[in-house]
Order: structure tokens, then sequence, then C-alpha cells
């Protein structure tokens, strides 16, 4: 039998693996198997040569119980329902297990934007939130930027939603410009909670990490300045060999900040290919590189890598930080890595899962290695309520507090149960929402 890949029947068969373990009742596992409210919007767009083009879109609210619905929204050609479902589904696990008061959601767009002028994104935009402004909403559901959405897209949405209700509404969604709302930290906040949570379980697995305080003398002595919210309290992972699948928001900010913690990034990879290099790449400049040429390859001094090949490379850390089913059957026998760290939603399959668990491999699983993301969002979205904004090391210390316990209280519970970090993971989370549930108990 072929290896399942379809991103929703995965992230029910992983709610159903802990469903047993918590011994959910037999209601509250069916209800939690199941999106709360769909909505599917067929619209159209004026192109730029004057054609009209339909699209099509989703916004899928997978369960509010613990709080607003929040989640992503996703421009790419290969969007589909079951994706989104997935997508909506692990937000709001995740919400879930770094504690913050969420349900989740997911929206998605099927269309290229590669092809696509900033024009006529706009238009793609503020058409879609129209389509959706019907079940979106500071208090309701908030969306943010996913795959191939930014800052700006998320500018459109609040400035078209604000048209609608006739005033600003900065709270409909987070990851806004800083100029309308945004917070600082907030860019960064997907790839620094991983590299939070990289750092506890290289540290964890008794990788030699550099304590705080040798840390500090160091830059005292060098006059070096770190104003992260780090110093103190952070550790240096010197040496720390990494590779990074994806290299947009997730996975090229995550490879400056943990070269910046000591690690050597030795691979990256983007849609067109890979680079290694195994002295480690200089990461400020493949960044430069990749705005002046449009992607890593061709960078001097590496050698070509295929698109999966990045994922075999020999090294401590894999990061994969692109899209799902990247780590399946067929290739699951070449990871070299001692951890993975799922900076992308889904990029493991179940049936691969179980390999890594297998060769001991420590996955550090999406719903708690990239909740640094949402968690900067509820940040944004707290501090735009209270119209009271934070330093970005204010922002950097919360966040670092509730990756590093959300790290603890995940390997606590999968020690506890004998499993693996994403059954660990789960079992957090969805007591969590079952929980919830159990309190509200069940309308009318
Ligand atoms: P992005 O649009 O900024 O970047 C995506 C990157 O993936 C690009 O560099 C693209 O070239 C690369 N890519 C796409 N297909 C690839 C492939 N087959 N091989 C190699 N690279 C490929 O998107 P992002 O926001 O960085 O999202 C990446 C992942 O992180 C997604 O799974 C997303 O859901 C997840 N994530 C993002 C956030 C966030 O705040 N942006 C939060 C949580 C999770």
């Amino acid at each position: 039998m072929s290896e399942e890949l379809n991103p929703f029947k995965i992230a029910q068969q992983q709610l159903d693996n802990v469903a047993k373990l918590l011994d959910l009742k037999k209601g509250v596992h069916e209800y939690l198997r199941h999106t709360q409210r769909e909505l599917t919007v067929n619209f159209p767009v004026k192109m730029d040569n004057g054609d009209i083009k339909i699209f099509t879109g989703y916004r899928i609210q997978y369960n509010n119980v613990r709080g607003p619905c929040k989640g992503g929204i996703r421009y790419h050609p290969d969007v589909t329902l079951d994706e989104v479902r997935a997508l909506a589904a692990w937000m709001t696990w995740k919400s879930a297990v770094v504690g913050i008061p969420y349900g989740g959601a997911k929206g998605g767009v099927v269309c290229n934007p590669k092809e696509m002028s900033q024009n006529e994104l706009e238009r793609l935009t503020r058409r879609f939130t129209s389509e959706i402004s019907i079940i979106i909403g500071p208090e309701k559901d908030i969306p943010a930027p996913d795959v191939y959405t930014n800052a700006q897209t998320m500018a459109w949405i609040m400035d078209t939603y604000s048209m609608i209700k006739g005033y600003s509404v900065p709270g409909v969604v987070t990851g806004k410009p800083i100029s309308i709302g945004g917070s600082l930290g907030r860019n960064e906040a997907t790839a620094r909670g991983c590299m939070f949570v990289i750092r506890e379980a290289l540290k964890h697995l008794d990788y030699k990490v550099i304590p705080p305080e040798v840390w500090r003398k160091e830059c005292e002595d060098d006059g070096s300045s770190i104003c992260d919210g780090d110093e103190g309290t952070g550790y240096r992972i010197d040496g720390a060999k990494v590779a990074i699948q994806g290299f947009g928001n997730a996975g090229s900010i995550a490879a400056k900040l943990l070269s910046g913690k000591g690690a050597k990034v030795i691979a990256v990879s983007d849609t067109r290919g890979g680079i290694l290099n195994k002295d480690g790449l200089d990461i400020e400049k493949v960044i430069e590189h990749k705005a002046k040429t449009g992607s890593v390859i061709g960078f001097e001094g590496t050698e070509l890598l295929g698109h999966k090949q990045v994922l075999e490379v020999e090294c401590d850390v894999l990061v994969p930080a692109a899209l799902e089913n990247q780590i399946t059957n067929d290739n699951v026998d070449n990871v070299k890595a001692k951890i993975v760290a799922e900076a992308a939603n889904g990029p493991t399959t179940p049936e691969a899962d179980q390999i890594l668990s297998d060769k001991k491999i420590m996955v550090l699983p999406d719903i708690l290695a990239n909740a640094g993301g949402v968690t900067v969002s509820y940040f944004e979205w707290v501090q735009g309520l209270q119209s009271f904004f934070w330093s970005e090391r204010d922002v950097n210390v919360r966040l670092k507090e509730i990756m590093v316990k959300a790290f603890e209280n995940v390997l606590e519970m999968s020690k506890r149960h004998g499993v693996d970090n994403r059954t660990g993971a789960y079992i957090v989370a969805v007591k969590r929402v079952a929980d919830a549930i159990m309190h509200r108990g069940i309308f009318p």
C-alpha cells in the first residue's frame, strides 16, 4: 500500500494516536477530528492585461473552544481544501501546546504569486478579504502570513477589512507592518522560536553548549554587544552543524539566528535547489545573493545539491522549512541528522516519523518547533488591544520563556508516556483542548 500523503488524513491520524493514550471520550474525539466551519470562495480578479480570472480560496476554522481562531493565509498553486483543513487543525494544537488562548484556523488561495504582479496580488488579496470578511475579525478569526504571503499582504487585508467596517481594525490580522500596529520581533518569531527549541534539544542531548556566563564574559571582553534578550540566560551552540530546506521567512531567518548563536549552517535550499559548504555558509551573504539573483544556488564556494538532497546532508540539526511531505518513506533512511526541527508544517509523513523514532532521531514536531510565529502574533494582538507596544527585547524574552516551557512540557510528557516528542506534544495540546470542551460543555 502506498504511503498516506493527504495532509488532513495525516492530521486526523496524529490525533487518533493520542486519543487512545488520553482515553478521550468517543464523542470528544470525533468532535476534534472535524473542522468547525469551512468557507470556499470563487472570486474574480482583474489582471493587468484586462482579463478577468477566477480564483478559488478557502478559510477554515478548525476549533475556537480555547479562544478566537488563528492561522495564516497561504498563496500557492498546490493549495487544496484538505491541506488547509490540516493546517487549521495543526494551528489548534499549536496554540494549545504553547498555552496561548487561541483556537486554530487557516486560509489559502490557489494561485501562483511568482507569476503575478504586485498590483494583481493586491487586487486578489483585497477581493479575497472581502469574500472572507463575513467570518474573520479580531474577536473571531485573525489571519497572519504563511507561504508566499507577508506583512504587505496583511496590510492589504487590514485596510480592506477596515474599509468594510468604516473604521480602522488593526486587530483583524497579525504579522502587519510596524507602521500600522505590527509587533517588533514578529517577522523573526517563527525562526527565533525554532532556534530556542533547537538549542534546548541540543542541551538535552548533551551537545557541548557554551553556558551563558562564559558567553557573556567573552562578549564583555571583546566589547561586542548582544541585546536580543538572550544575554545572561542563553546558550551558544558553537559548531553544531545545521542543514535547512526552504529559504523564506522561516528558513532564512532560522539560518541567520542559528549562525548568530554559533551554529555552522552548512546547507540551505529553495525551490531551485540547494547549496552545501561543509565549512559553513556566510548566511548574511547567502541572503544578499538570493535577494540579487532570486535563489540561493550559484553562491560562491558551494556544491550544488538537488531539492531533496539537503535533507540527507550529514549534520546535527535538520530544519525542514518549506512544505508538507518532504521526509517520506522514500528518503527517511538517508536522514543523518540527530535532530529534525520542523519549522515547516507537516514536513514528515507518519511512516517516516515512525522510522525517525526507531532510529532515535529526535524530532521537534511542527506544532512545537514553529509555534514562535503564533506566539508573537498573540503578543501583537495583545499589544494592539491595549495600544501599548513592547520593546523587541521584551518580545524576545517572553517568547523564549514560552518556547522553553513548552519544550520542557513536551519532553516531560514524552518521557512519562514513553512516546516520541510528536505524540508528547499532541498529548499536551489535545488534553488542553479536550479539557476546555469538557468545562464549557456541549451547546445547547
Ligand atoms: P515563505 O513563502 O517565506 O518561504 C517558503 C520557502 O520555501 C521559499 O524559500 C521557497 O523557495 C521554499 N520552497 C518551496 N518549495 C520548496 C521545495 N520543494 N524545496 C525547497 N524549498 C522550497 O514561507 P514561510 O513563511 O517561510 O513558510 C515555510 C514553512 O513554515 C511553511 O510550512 C509554513 O506553514 C511554516 N510556518 C511559517 C510561519 C510564519 O510565520 N511564516 C509560521 C509557522 C509555520
